[in-house]
């Protein structure tokens, strides 16, 4: 089991989810797509801090 807090990259992009479930949507997304999806990456770490949100 995999259980630990450590944020889960995708190795596509290289964003880092807190969710694995969607760290894996977004490597997928990543691969067919040869891009990231918006709606994918604003669950990313790096774009929850930000300090502004869209
Ligand atoms: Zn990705």
């Amino acid at each position: 089991m995999d259980t630990n807090k450590k944020p889960h990259q995708c190795p596509e992009c290289g964003l880092h989810y807190e969710d694995k479930a969607i760290a894996k949507q977004c490597e997928a997304f990543c691969k067919e797509h040869n891009a990231c999806s918006l709606d994918i990456t604003r669950y990313s770490v790096e774009n929850k801090q930000k300090p502004h949100q869209v």
